[in-house]
């Protein structure tokens, strides 16, 4: 098996083509994934506003499904290209595409990738292989890493705009510069982005450090029911958890602010392997999965039609929530590295 690489010298030329080969006045379409991270709207923004600094007019940022901007990203700059899936250029001249593993997280935007021309900016190494131009870079932290590369070789100087998306996405993807991909590149690439005046300490106070009071209440309910499976992974452990739209309900919360339900849950010592299932409709189920080491849980994902990364990954279960942890159980045990 060949080791997954960055894109090559010819995809970059080939991206930058792209992005050259249309007019200040074509419209330009940014999509990223479906219920949008602080990565998704960060490199899409950031490299929406790059593309302003470039002249371009008129540009539209988007993301399919439901349009709420979450909580600690309503601050981001360049939301004012945020427009709504219904309201988005329905024939751009270009897209451009961030964050998105496979198409499935474009939903209704899938189509959009027929345009003139497409490039597709990630760094999942589940990247199902879509679009134009494909700048997918499993070894970067971020698809702000990507996103920046590109800004850079369209000679495009980082602002403070620039630098505060693609810093919100960088903090949030290595999990505040804490994860193994956080390379001295990440550093000299957070330098950088530092230097143009931005303040670290809001931006995480903002993102990491602030929620309402209902989202205590509800995590804190949600936590109290975690179940700890000692013998699942081999014998390594799994904790899992579950939180159903009535919990939403009863606590007066959007589905959100269950993004990060993840973090307190994977610290558990006993267990390798941390699940979180949420209830998004009547039989369905999005569920998050991190290990610390035992477990491939991206392949896992992809067995379900999802994806992610080795250690961090998801997809959308089906059935009882009970049903989807029995089966991320037994796939656990076929996955082990
Ligand atoms: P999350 O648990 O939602 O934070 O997601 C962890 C990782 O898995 C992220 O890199 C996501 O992009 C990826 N991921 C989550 N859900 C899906 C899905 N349904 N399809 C593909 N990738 C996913
Ligand atoms: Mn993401
Ligand atoms: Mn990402």
């Amino acid at each position: 098996m060949t080791l997954p690489s960055g894109p090559s010298a010819d995809q970059w030329a080939a991206a930058v083509a792209a992005v050259r080969s249309v007019g200040a006045d074509d419209e330009v379409l940014l999509i990223c994934h479906v219920n949008p991270d602080g990565d998704a709207l960060g490199s899409m923004l950031g490299f929406g506003l790059g593309l302003r600094r470039l002249g371009f007019t008129r540009v539209h940022a988007t993301f399919p499904g439901e349009f709420t901007v979450p909580g600690p990203y309503t601050e981001m700059p360049g939301l004012d290209l945020l427009v709504p899936e219904a309201e988005a250029f329905a024939d751009p001249r270009l897209v451009l595409v961030f964050d998105v593993a496979s198409e499935s997280r474009l939903g209704g935007l899938a189509g959009r990738l027929a345009a003139p021309r497409s490039v597709v900016l990630d760094h999942h190494a589940s990247n199902a292989g879509f679009g134009g131009v494909r700048l997918v870079d499993p070894d970067a932290a971020a698809t702000s890493v990507v996103a920046d590369e590109l800004l850079s070789r369209l000679g495009v100087p980082l602002d403070t705009g620039i630098a505060e998306c693609f810093y919100i996405a960088l903090a949030t993807d290595t999990g505040s510069f804490r994860f193994d991909m956080t390379t001295p590149a990440v550093h000299e690439l957070a330098a950088r982005l530092i230097a143009t005046g931005i303040r670290p300490g809001d931006i995480s106070r903002r993102i990491f450090d602030s929620g309402p009071f209902g989202a205590m209440k509800l995590t804190g309910e949600v936590l109290g029911r975690a179940v700890l499976d000692e013998s699942a992974a081999g014998g390594r452990g799994m904790v899992w958890t579950w939180a159903t739209l009535d919990d939403l309900d009863r606590h007066g919360q959007p589905p959100y602010v269950l993004d990060t339900l993840i973090d307190p849950v994977r610290r558990v010592a006993e267990a390798d392997v941390a699940v979180v299932v949420k209830q998004t409709g009547a039989a369905e189920w999005s569920v998050s999965m991190r290990s610390k080491g035992a477990v491939d849980v991206s392949a896992v994902a992809m067995t379900q039609g999802g994806g992610g990364h080795r250690l961090a990954a998801g997809f959308t279960g089906h059935g009882e929530a009970r049903d989807v942890v029995d089966t991320v159980r037994r796939l656990l045990d076929l996955h082990l590295t």
